[in-house]
């Protein structure tokens, strides 16, 4: 049943992250699992929810718009964490309740005036890319602060904090140290800009040991994704 298999990964996922906690000297509700539910039906999200799971993420608006409608009804949290066209903010705005993957100054004006618009508070992190690759994603850690401050100035947004993908040629370690930093100092000017998501299903425990109160989880809940064909 697709249920038990989903509670086992649940299961064994939650174990992971109370191992890290543990060995980083830090309390396990300081850390919120988002299940990314992304090219998994919403029959799963039903099913995630049934156990517990309260925070969702998802990274394409289409599938996300959609699976957002048929799960209108259960008590849910939506995270926005995929790359984020300006064409696609009046839909995301719609349904999301945080947004990870702000990155650039221009976004910040489309979803503050959007949601300003649709009567939305939305709470934005500033991607930060850790390494030379933008088609990441990802605002440069010197351009961070700026843009912490647009979205801590703007209406209908609430700076979250921070959120990065760790580079797939370095170990993560290092990696989310630099984002903890940027992190800092971003809650330096912004004191309440406590998240920091970090940390997918291999890398969760270093993301855990570096601050991460967020981590993204898909493929070590639900399984392997099919590749996606556009
Ligand atoms: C898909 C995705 C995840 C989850 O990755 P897994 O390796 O399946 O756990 C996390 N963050 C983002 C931005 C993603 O797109």
């Amino acid at each position: 049943m697709r249920k038990d298999e989903i509670a086992a990964g649940l299961a064994e996922v939650e174990k992971r992250i109370e191992e890290a906690c543990r060995a980083a000297g830090r309390e396990r509700q300081e850390v919120t699992l988002v299940a990314v539910t992304k090219t998994y039906p919403a029959s799963d999200v039903r099913v995630l929810a049934e156990l517990g799971v309260r925070d969702v993420g998802e990274n394409r608006d289409q599938e996300a718009a959609q699976k957002a409608r048929e799960c209108a009804d259960l008590p849910l949290t939506w995270h926005f964490v995929g790359q984020l066209q300006t064409n696609k903010v009046r839909s995301v705005v719609g349904y999301a309740d945080l947004i990870h993957s702000v990155d650039r100054a221009r976004l910040v004006g489309a979803i503050s005036r959007e949601a300003v618009k649709q009567g939305r508070e939305i709470g934005c992190l500033v991607q930060v890319a850790l390494d030379d690759a933008p088609e990441r994603g990802g605002a440069r850690p010197a351009d961070v602060p700026a843009l912490a401050d647009e979205i801590a100035a703007a209406d209908g947004v609430w700076l979250g904090g921070v959120m990065a993908v760790a580079p797939l040629e370095e170990e993560p370690g290092p990696a989310f140290r630099r984002l903890r930093e940027v992190a800092l100092t971003v809650q330096e000017r912004h004191p309440r800009a406590t998240m920091v998501s970090a940390g997918m299903s291999h890398d969760l425990a270093e993301a855990i040991a570096y601050g991460a109160t967020h981590v993204r989880v898909g493929t070590a809940l639900l399984g392997r994704r099919k590749p996606f064909v556009r």
